[in-house]
This record gives structure tokens, C-alpha cells and sequence, in this order.
């Protein structure tokens, strides 16, 4: 079972996150809601495994990533995606994304990404 921290500016994903790893047995030691408070937590918490939104306002996924990443190399990051993200995919691969999930959440999909990854 993993620790992981949600960094999402939508409210109601943020939810969801939480209830479909929570039941899965999962922890969420922490919610972000835009991608400089989500590096500042990771910072802070050094969770297992963390979920990014790429579309978010202050800094986004990408750019909370790549943050994240540069001063934590091992650590595990999904991506949280929309239609129309091929570019920023890209982009994210590049930054050492290690899993996409897309909007609207699977739960099985997710909770089969996040077992994959902390294995
Ligand atoms: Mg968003």
C-alpha cells in the first residue's frame, strides 16, 4: 500500500482520487490544488506516489514534474490527463512521467497503474 499525495485543481477529481485509492487500501497524505503547492508537499511529505493533473493554474503538471523529478529522481509520478494532451504527453514522458491515467478515472484502470508502479 502506497502514501501518495493528489495535486489537482479540480475539487471533485480531487475527491474521486481520494475514494477510489482509499478504497483500494491507499493513503492520500496530502491534496495540492495547483503545481507549485503540489512540488512544496512533495517536499514536505516525500510521499510514494503522486498524481498530476497537467492542466492547473500557478504551475502545471508539467512544470510541477519536472520540479519534482530534479530534486527527487526516484521518485513515482502519474499523470492525470485530458483529450487533446498528446503535446504535453510528450512532454511529460521527456520530464519522467511514469504513468498516465485520463479523465474521467477508471477505478480499476488506476488502481491497476498504481499497483504496477509501487509494485
Ligand atoms: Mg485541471
Amino acid at each position: 500500500m502506497a502514501n501518495i499525495l493528489i495535486v489537482d485543481d479540480s475539487r471533485t477529481s480531487r475527491k474521486i482520487l481520494r475514494s477510489i485509492l482509499e478504497s483500494a487500501g491507499h493513503t492520500i497524505v496530502g491534496e495540492a490544488a495547483n503545481g507549485e503547492e503540489g512540488a512544496k508537499l512533495f517536499d514536505e511529505l516525500n510521499p510514494d506516489l503522486v498524481t498530476l493533473d497537467i492542466t492547473m493554474p500557478v504551475l502545471d503538471g508539467i512544470g510541477a514534474l519536472q520540479k519534482i523529478k530534479e530534486s527527487h529522481p526516484n521518485s513515482k509520478a502519474i499523470m492525470v490527463t485530458a483529450a487533446g494532451q498528446k503535446t504535453k504527453m510528450v512532454e511529460a514522458v521527456k520530464f519522467g512521467a511514469d504513468e498516465f491515467i485520463p479523465k474521467p478515472f477508471e477505478p480499476e484502470k488506476l488502481v491497476a497503474i498504481v499497483e504496477k508502479i509501487i509494485g
